[in-house]
């Protein structure tokens, strides 16, 4: 079996490692469920900061208020228009985003030297053929690449070391532009309500070998998808799995 989606990307790959039958109801069966609201929250968070990165990067310094007013409108507008599931109220999760935005105009914007926003890399994976995908949400001038996520905790120092994710990102780095002094950082924004947001910077350094690790599991991975293996990894967080209902049908969670 190909690759489904013809490459392989971050997403993918954390999908796999979470549960293969995952993988599969996402990806071969290209089954779409509803998006949560975090999820929600998330890709319009993302596409206020692009909105404002995009101006900056063309020379203008928009006003808050104007961003603010994308958010809200971009927020409004999907919101009518997709089947979202809200685990929490619709008018709370739209203040909590907002308050996000807020925080990271107030704290984070002014010092930022955008060079590219959403930048999307690819490259062929030495001896495979596999393509590897991703998207970089920022590349700053001193070629600092962050990426944003929003949530209702806090994040440990190992969940960033450990992630893949900014592997992957100087991994598609490196082979697009050269070996460049690259730097690697999450911005992550939590709170559980609009008034407890607090934000922190995670540098992430990987570790002598990551690389080769990474390509290594990769590989694998793409031999299991080619040969079909799905396993179901049954875990307590199955109940939060958007794919709980097709997996009973098959006999698991
Ligand atoms: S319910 Fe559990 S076992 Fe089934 S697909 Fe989801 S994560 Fe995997």
């Amino acid at each position: 079996m190909a690759l489904p989606r013809g490459y392989i990307s971050h997403s993918q790959i954390r999908a796999y490692r979470e549960c293969p039958r995952k993988y599969f109801f996402a990806y071969v069966e290209n089954i779409q469920p509803p998006i949560n609201d975090k999820v929600f929250l998330g890709e319009v968070f993302h596409s206020a900061i692009e909105h404002y990165f995009l101006q900056r990067i063309g020379g203008a310094m928009p006003a808050d208020e104007a961003v603010e007013a994308y958010f809200c409108s971009r927020f409004d507008g999907d919101a009518c228009g997709r089947e979202i599931s809200w685990g929490s109220p619709r008018h709370e999760t739209r203040q909590r985003g907002l308050a996000f935005l807020k925080h990271f105009l107030r704290h984070l914007a002014p010092d930022a030297r955008p060079l590219m926003v959403e930048k999307e890399l690819c490259a062929e994976l030495p001896g495979s053929g596999v393509m590897l995908k991703g998207v970089i949400d920022l590349v700053e001038e001193d070629y600092c690449i962050t990426d944003f996520k929003t949530t209702t905790g806090r994040w440990s120092d190992s969940r960033a070391r450990n992630s893949p994710q900014m592997v992957i990102y100087r991994y598609l780095f490196d082979r697009s532009f050269g070996p460049l002094p690259a730097s690697l950082k999450y911005e992550v924004f939590y709170g559980r309500t609009a008034g407890s947001v607090r934000h922190q910077t995670l540098r992430v350094v990987p570790e002598e070998g990551a690389v080769d690790s990474l390509l290594a599991m990769i590989g694998d991975m793409v031999q299991r998808i080619g040969a079909g293996i799905f396993p179901a990894r049954e875990t307590p967080f199955c109940r939060h799995c958007d794919f709980r209902s097709q997996c009973r049908d098959k006999g698991s969670a």
